[in-house]
């Protein structure tokens, strides 16, 4: 089969670890040319860079924090200076700041929305400019089963992967009769430094609410990444895709 992303140019927020890292080096070694936005590099890029050797694309880190509505605006520039076109985004950044919601400082509230809601909304802004002037693009927006079922002590978190299924929504209502999908994925319990903190014991406790009878691995959440921007999906907009072993049905 060929590669899915030939010479696609693809922009990933948060790609410096977990999930984002996974997506950034499996939309290489499809041989795309890869864009990651965070606040720090990923470790071991040489590995990041193998993977794109081997797919025929590359990748480059830009440093941005994805709350900074100027940072954000400069790197998508960059992005378009250097290859002239984005085919596909997806925002991907994301934090938690759990409590419950009485003890929940408004500075908390106030990270998650910005880092897994407004990031989305800036950086999208600036990319669809240019996806839409191309009339082709893809852009797929990180949310969480939390977001679709809630969850209790995580008010904020919830509150911003809710909104980001609205934001998905409404963006691909406003763009896809201009070639532009827009689509959202809602992981489950996914292995990552977020789900790290977690103890053992509510972890085990939470395995027996998940259909598949096991946590997710960040390949997985990759592989619906990689569908929703290649032409595979080319009819889909406005979707929310669970990857979640079952646990939101
Ligand atoms: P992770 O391992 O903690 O990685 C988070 C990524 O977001 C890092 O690359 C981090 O990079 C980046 N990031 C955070 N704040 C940023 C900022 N202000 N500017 C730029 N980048 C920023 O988390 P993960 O589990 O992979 O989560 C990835 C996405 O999946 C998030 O949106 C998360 O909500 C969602 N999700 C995760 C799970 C799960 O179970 N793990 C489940 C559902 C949804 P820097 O720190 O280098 O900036």
């Amino acid at each position: 089969m060929e590669a899915l992303l030939k010479d696609k140019v693809c922009v990933i927020t948060g790609g410096s670890k977990g999930i984002g890292r996974s997506i950034v080096e499996l939309f290489a070694r499809q041989g795309g040319r890869v864009y990651y936005l965070s606040r720090s590099e990923a470790e071991e890029p040489a590995s990041l860079a193998q993977a794109a050797a081997a797919g025929g694309g590359f990748v480059k880190w830009l440093s941005c924090d994805v709350c900074e509505e100027a940072q954000v605006e400069a790197a998508i520039e960059a992005v378009i200076k250097e290859s002239g076109v984005i085919d596909a985004l997806v925002n991907n950044a994301g934090v938690t700041r759990d409590g419950l919601v009485f003890r929940m400082s408004l500075a908390d509230w106030n990270t998650v929305i910005t880092t897994n809601l407004t990031s989305a909304f800036l950086v999208s802004r600036v990319a669809a400019r240019h996806m839409i002037k191309r009339r082709s693009g893809s852009i797929v927006n990180v949310s969480s089963v939390v977001g679709i079922m809630g969850n209790g002590g995580q008010t904020n978190y919830a509150a911003s992967k809710a909104g980001v299924i609205g934001f998905t929504k409404s963006l691909a209502r406003e763009v896809s009769s201009r070639g532009v999908r827009v689509n959202a994925i809602a992981p489950g319990f996914i292995e990552t430094s977020m789900t790290e903190k977690i103890p053992a014991e509510a972890k085990e406790k939470m395995k027996t609410t998940i259909p598949l009878g096991r946590t997710g691995r960040p390949e997985e959440v990759a592989a619906a990444a990689l569908y929703l921007c290649s032409e595979l999906s080319s009819y889909v907009t406005g979707d929310v895709l669970k990857v979640d072993g079952g646990m939101g049905m």
